[in-house]
């Protein structure tokens, strides 16, 4: 029998929270044996809860949480092919074969994901414009589909399951395993080219100029305004050839001393992270920045991941936690709608600690795979509550004028008649799901609120909390 225990679960933003009864299985076995369980409730995979808003959380369902799913199940050294469980973390893949010279082919801003969760958002890197998003690289895939059989699927085997499971947000089943393709590193290092760029417009210019870098991404300053608006700090890298950079052994040793005292947990401080010390840190981080180019060589941690030097960072923002707005707008000579987005926030007095801005390439997927050819932006805002929401809905409206969309696993918040204008593609994607899951087994807060799963599977009590 499952062992399920009641636990208040939460996403990386801790906005919303919701009450879910949880497992945490050692073996594959344990998840049939859990769906077996579920004695009526719906159920739901929850990684390591990085997505930011409800996509994780399941109130009154039952939770299979897989970081215990963690095995390395077979690797071919000749061609980069990982077959691996799916609570392996992109951390554990890291330490494992980057010091035998491999690499994620797709990275997000954190090491903390499970592999799991990687395929169920189709995360993309700071080289979608080259590599495309995660799916791109991922071959075959060991489904847990809702009647309780493992289905493996691919491209030819069972394309629509395989098609609808890459960026559906854990609602076509519990992934399992899967077979992902490295890439080659020579060294732990990244060359790296950082161009202080002084607005928008520079910054289009440079990320033209930057397309045969492999990672490109910009952090901006959303508080600066007028001619300044977009200003920021423009970031190239590639992967560092043998013998390019010093030996790795120093940084390996200052950051096991350091590491362990970088943790925000025990602190919750409503006012760390407020307008005044985000707009008077965005200042500080742009003049940090030289005119023209700065070349370093940087380790590969700061470069894909600083923020995972301080452990649950997240806890900084308090306890009313904090939301992350993300957008995709196609390309436009005159990037109207970058530019509105932008000014609706500067003027807002909402200011964002951390905001990056990156084009996508052409590569994208069907169902609700998020990234599209265009301009992302990210911002992490203090949860403010209504008024932030009020604001969040104006640019909703932005994007949708523009044919864009949000990244869903960084919602928390936005409408379902909006999400289906938004993702044209989700009643074929509801199609898929439905036929493999007709009674609702899969469900989560997102699904609901965004109408992705059968009304039937609704919560069964006052189980959701929001700050
Ligand atoms: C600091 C930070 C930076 C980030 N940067 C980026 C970025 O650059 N690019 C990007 O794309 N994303 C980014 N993200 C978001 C993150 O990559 C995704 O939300 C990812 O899905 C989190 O993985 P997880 O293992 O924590 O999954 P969770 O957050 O636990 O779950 C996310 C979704 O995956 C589903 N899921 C998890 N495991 C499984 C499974 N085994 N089977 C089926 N479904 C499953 C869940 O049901 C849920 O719907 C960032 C997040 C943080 C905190």
């Amino acid at each position: 029998m499952t062992a399920w225990r009641e636990m208040t679960v939460e996403g990386w933003g801790r906005y919303p929270r919701s009450v879910a009864r949880c497992a945490r299985p050692e073996r594959l076995a344990e998840v049939g044996q859990a769906l077996a369980d579920r004695d009526g409730s719906p159920v739901l995979a929850h990684g390591l809860g990085r997505s930011y808003g409800d996509a994780a959380l399941l109130a009154g369902g039952r939770v299979v949480l897989t970081e215990r799913l963690d095995r390395m199940l077979g690797f071919d050294a000749s061609t980069g092919w990982l077959t691996a469980e799916a609570g392996v973390s992109l951390l554990d893949v890291i330490r494992t074969f980057a010091p035998r010279g491999f690499f994620p082919p797709v990275v997000p801003g954190t090491q903390l994901v499970t592999l799991g969760g990687a395929l169920a958002a189709d995360i993309h890197g700071k080289n979608h414009h080259v590599a495309g998003s995660f799916s791109d690289h991922v071959r075959r895939v060991h489904l847990l589909v809702a009647d309780g059989r493992t289905v493996v699927c691919d491209r030819e085997h069972e394309p629509e399951l395989f098609h609808a499971t890459v960026g559906g947000m854990g609602l076509t089943g519990v992934v399992l395993s899967m077979d992902l393709q490295l890439v080659a590193i020579e060294s732990p290092w990244i060359e790296l080219e950082t161009v202080r760029v002084s607005n928008l417009d520079h910054f289009f210019e440079v990320s033209a100029g930057s397309e045969a870098w492999p990672y490109t991404v910009s952090w901006i300053d959303c508080a600066a305004t007028g001619k300044a608006m977009g200003r920021g700090v423009f970031m190239r890298g590639r992967h560092a050839g043998p013998g390019a950079a010093p030996s790795g052994r120093l940084i390996e040793r200052l950051k096991a001393v350091v590491e362990p005292l970088l943790d925000a947990r025990p602190i919750e401080p409503d006012w760390l992270l407020n307008r005044a010390t985000i707009r008077a840190f965005n200042e500080t981080y742009f003049r940090m920045h030289g005119r023209g180019v700065q070349r370093s060589f940087v380790h590969y941690e700061p470069f894909f991941f600083p923020l995972d030097a301080v452990k649950n960072w997240n806890r900084l923002y308090g306890a009313r936690g904090m939301m992350q707005y993300q957008p995709v707008v196609p390309p436009d000579p005159d990037h109207r709608a970058m530019r509105t987005i932008l000014e609706r926030i500067s003027t807002s007095g909402f200011a964002s600690f951390l905001a990056v801005i990156k084009e996508f390439g052409e590569s994208h997927h069907s169902g609700l795979s998020f990234p599209r050819p265009g301009t992302t932006l990210a911002l992490d805002f203090p949860n403010h509550g209504q008024p932030l929401l009020d604001l969040m809905d104006t640019l909703d409206d932005v994007v949708l004028d523009a044919g864009g969309r949000l990244y869903l696993g960084k919602d928390a918040r936005v409408t379902r008649e909006r999400f289906q204008r938004m993702y044209p593609e989700w009643r074929a994607w509801r199609a898929v799901r439905d036929h493999w899951d007709p009674d609702g087994v899969f469900a989560s807060d997102l699904g609901r609120r965004l109408g992705l799963v059968q009304d039937g599977a609704a919560p069964t009590g006052p189980t959701r909390s929001a700050a």
